[in-house]
């Protein structure tokens, strides 16, 4: 990392103690009880809650490269609370955004110490890559309430989060017709299905967030009507930086075990580390991160600069380095034999958990029709 500040290494430097110290020892035990509040809460302390959201509100007004350090680092301990934690920064960014002045003061100042957690409720059982395809509605009753009908699929934190950042149709078919309200748990018409079973990010919640007749104050939209669409995606760009950023640090954890592991373990009176198949398995994996990281701070410099291609960097950053930390972890529970298999290793846990992170914030193929689509564009 020889191309970060003084500033940046301490920061990743905190992130990485924070990790090792709090979160790994206890990442197995969390996918049985769950996200501990009280962890999130001294995360936040840190000023990982609000890391790219403007100070007056609490916010560490920090960049996306920083970010990217951070997810990395904290992904080391437990990627289902750092991954958890990337959509709140996200909902946060959005506010602070996008948000009026009344908004930022009522929300941000909470949100930045996770005294208040947010979620991100795009998808709907009928919609996932063709989000614009929503079809939840918000019907403006008069000037002071909107009236919420539909359904937001594979919410991370339904039920569990304080606010619900939510796209919903107010207008026309198509991308232009949606705005983004924010509601508040324990509206009124707002209720959860049950806690989906996953294959991982099993500490922390994912379910359908209903709503029936929920009404939400007028004075809960963000910015202007039909704008909606627009901050989803700008959001998702920080996003998939983070779903990568978080996935890389996972992989990281997965290759330092199975360094470990191979120097400890004898099979035909060897060391695993003295056959050439697991040296060059092992220069692989590190080639294979090495890249990756290069990639993702590339991306990030460039959202950073509000480049012009930085949406095609971020897609390109989420799509390479998602599918090599999941090969990279995948090589590294075979690196471990039998013992890879086994929950008490936790290699197992570290492949579970990075299958999702190639489907969500944008399936790995919407990645390629977001790059393909500005190439040819070009
Ligand atoms: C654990 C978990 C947490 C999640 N958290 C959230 C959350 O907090 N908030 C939220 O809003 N969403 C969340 N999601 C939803 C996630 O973003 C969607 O699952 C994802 O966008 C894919 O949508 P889908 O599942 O409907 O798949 P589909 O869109 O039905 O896709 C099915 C398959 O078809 C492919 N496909 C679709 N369209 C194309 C195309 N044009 N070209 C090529 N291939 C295509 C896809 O890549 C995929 O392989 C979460 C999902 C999971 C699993």
């Amino acid at each position: 990392m020889a191309e970060l500040t003084e500033d940046q290494r301490l920061i990743a430097d905190t992130a990485r103690a924070f990790a090792l110290e709090k979160l790994r020892p206890n990442a197995s035990r969390w996918e049985e009880e769950g996200l501990d509040r009280a962890v999130l809460e001294e995360l936040a302390g840190l000023g990982f809650a609000g890391i790219y959201v403007r100070e007056d509100v609490g916010g560490s007004g920090l960049s996306r490269l920083d970010a990217a350090l951070i997810f990395e680092e904290l992904s080391r301990g437990c990627i289902a609370t750092a991954a958890f934690v990337s959509i709140h920064n996200m909902c946060s960014w959005m506010i602070d955004a996008f948000g009026s002045q009344e908004q930022r003061q009522a929300w941000l100042p909470k949100l930045t110490t996770m005294e208040k957690i947010a979620s991100y409720c795009l998808t709907e059982p009928g919609s996932g890559s063709d989000a614009a395809g929503m079809r939840t509605t918000a019907r403006k009753d008069d000037n002071a309430n909107y009236t919420v009908n539909g359904s937001k699929a594979f919410i991370s934190g339904a039920g569990f989060s304080d606010l619900y950042v939510l796209m919903c149709r107010t207008g026309e078919d198509g991308a232009k017709g949606v705005s983004t309200l924010l509601v508040e748990n324990g509206a009124k018409g707002l209720s959860f299905g049950k806690a989906e079973d996953k294959m991982g990010w099993r500490a922390q919640p994912t379910a359908i967030v209903n709503f029936e007749n929920c009404r939400v104050p007028a004075e809960n939209r963000v910015g202007p009507e039909g704008d909606g669409f627009k901050y989803a995606m700008m959001g998702l760009d920080g996003g998939r930086l983070n779903i990568a950023a978080c996935a890389l640090g996972g992989a990281q954890d997965a290759l330092d075990r199975a360094l470990q592991y191979v120097k400890e373990r004898k099979q035909f009176g060897k060391r695993i580390a003295d056959f050439q198949n697991t040296q060059f398995t092992l220069a692989d994996m590190e080639t294979e991160l090495s890249a990756s990281r290069a990639l993702l701070h590339l991306a990030a410099r460039k959202l950073d600069a509000k480049a012009p291609d930085a949406t095609k960097y971020c897609a390109m950053a989420k799509r390479f380095v998602t599918d090599a930390a999941f090969k990279v972890a995948d090589q590294a529970l075979q690196l471990h034999g039998g013992y890879g298999y086994l929950a008490d290793y936790e290699v197992e846990r570290i492949v579970r958990d990075l299958r999702v992170h190639r489907i969500l914030e944008g399936t790995n193929e919407i990645m390629r029709v977001i790059i393909s689509r500005e190439m040819l564009k070009a």
